[in-house]
């Protein structure tokens, strides 16, 4: 392409919150606005920034002429470079002191101190990083928001403040956790069904009227009617009374979703390439995978942020190892807080061909695999959302933030899920695994979950829902003229 033309293209900076779980759907959104014709910037935190180029190489992060990578710091205290930042901080620090960084980028992006880089041209901000709201009012763009989140985890957000009110949040007392308290009905929040408090976000279970969490989810769905635009990675008939309750309060909405199946749809080998995987892939996964029969691995993984005591670690190692079925159980380095994760030596020898151990994998692949059967999961969105879209039912151990709302809603609304308990027990692990890969209950959440996966692919292939959304977002907002 000429360097006319280049200088033509609308220019989209793209931000994200700097967590996996974030990065990753909106480099997926990033690149579904480069095929649409958008010069792409996208800015990670330096931390991220070195942890891709130590995960994925020195070449990784030099993106393509019109799709480049920038990085801004995050005002953190140095910590581990390998391992997940403390969430609170960077919610703490990181507004404070990545507003200016982001702003003399932007300046420099349009002063022509990037050779052959054409000016910016719109904002797409991470939901839960609406600082950037002020870049966008100095400099005349328009912005979008994208919630990472469910729809429905993100109408469990929205009413933060009306729990508040009630008084239903902080709690008198950190017992309130145990003592049944978490079980009250809440029937009172248009668009939600079958909500017990225990199923709103996780931020809510403090007694700190301060907390850090409870306030900054609390402030950051106050704000949201600011943006132009609100997109989420869903679609529509998976969450559509959460959609439609969401709506009544914010007119722009657009479901982009599934983003992973809506970018099969593009075949470029130079985006492909482009990944955003913060720990090193271990791809033999997927050779262990191949010599496998068709639905008879449970896949085990916790996401990125998800810690757990040495204790549950151990109980999900022996139900696992008792169910006697096969599985690929994903551990993260840091997965045991505090301390490195010890799997029991007898474990290993216990279950030799059976399971195989992993500390990082392509996870989409995963999933996508035919010899995955059923996922023990946190219950992380995206987590949730590429299980759905790959037909494969889910045992939930949610950890924290809407993961307990996405839990309540696998479960109850769309019937591909069994919660297993926060004070996990071996004997529990073995049942609930085997009912899902053996059970009835596990054969109903199957073709539930495929049910859900036809949606899905539906919603994300030609000429359905996500690419009319993505066309309608491009048109009547990023290139609107404000
Ligand atoms: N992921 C992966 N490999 C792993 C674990 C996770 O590729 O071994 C990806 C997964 O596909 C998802 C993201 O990391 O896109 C995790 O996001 P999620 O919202 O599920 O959970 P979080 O990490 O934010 O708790």
């Amino acid at each position: 392409m000429g360097s006319m033309a280049a200088a033509q293209k609308p220019h989209a900076v793209c931000i994200p919150y700097p967590a996996q779980g974030h990065l990753n759907p909106m480099l997926k959104l990033a690149k579904l606005l480069h095929h649409k014709g958008f010069h792409i910037t996208f800015v990670n935190t330096d931390f991220n920034h070195g942890r891709l180029l130590r995960s994925r190489g020195p070449t990784s992060l030099d993106g393509l002429p019109d799709f480049r990578f920038e990085s801004i710091p995050d005002g953190l205290l140095p910590s581990d470079p390998d391992a997940t930042q403390d969430i609170p901080s960077i919610c703490k620090y990181t507004p404070k002191h990545s507003l200016a960084p982001f702003c003399d980028l932007i300046s420099k992006l349009n002063d022509g101190s990037f050779s052959g880089v054409p000016p910016v041209t719109c904002i797409v901000s991470d939901g839960v990083m609406s600082f950037t709201l002020a870049a966008a009012k100095q400099f005349g763009l328009p912005e979008v928001f994208f919630w990472t989140t469910s729809a429905c985890g993100l109408l469990a957000y929205a009413h933060y403040c009306s729990l508040i009110e009630k008084g239903l949040t902080p709690l008198k007392d950190m017992s309130d956790v145990t003592n049944g308290y978490l079980e009250t009905t809440i029937d009172w929040v248009p668009g939600m069904k079958d909500m017990r408090l225990r199923d709103f976000p996780s931020f809510i279970r403090t007694t700190d009227p301060d907390d850090i969490m409870l306030n900054y989810l609390k402030t950051e769905t106050q704000v949201l009617h600011k943006a132009s635009a609100l997109i989420l990675n869903t679609f529509d008939v998976l969450e559509q009374d959460a959609l439609d309750a969401l709506l009544a309060h914010h007119p722009k909405i657009y479901t982009l979703g599934p983003l992973h199946l809506a970018l099969h749809q593009i075949q470029d080998e130079r985006l492909k390439s482009i990944g955003s995987n913060l720990w090193k892939e271990d791809a033999t996964c997927i050779d262990w995978l191949d010599t496998k029969e068709p639905n008879s691995v449970v896949y085990v993984n916790f996401g990125s942020i998800t810690v757990m005591t040495a204790e549950q670690l151990t109980e999900f190692a022996w139900g696992l190892a008792n169910s006697k079925k096969h599985f690929l159980w994903v551990i993260r380095p840091d997965i045991v807080a505090g301390d490195s994760a010890m799997i029991p030596p007898e474990f290993v020898t216990e279950t030799e061909g059976r399971g195989m151990l992993a500390s990082w994998c392509p996870q989409e692949q995963v999933l996508g695999h035919p010899a995955v059967g059923g996922f023990l999961t946190h219950s992380g969105w995206n987590s949730s959302i590429e299980s759905i879209s790959c037909g494969v039912p889910v045992i939930c151990w949610p950890f924290f933030a809407e993961q307990q709302t996405n839990c309540r809603y696998s479960c109850v609304e769309w019937g591909i899920g069994m919660e297993i308990d926060n004070d996990v027990k071996r004997d529990e692990v073995e049942m609930m695994v085997r009912e899902l890969m053996e059970g009835e209950k596990g054969k109903v959440m199957r073709e539930n979950a495929l049910e859900w996966k036809r949606n899905a692919v539906e919603a994300a292939g030609p000429g359905g829902a996500a690419q009319l959304n993505l066309d309608k977002l491009v048109t009547d907002v990023l290139l609107a003229q404000k």
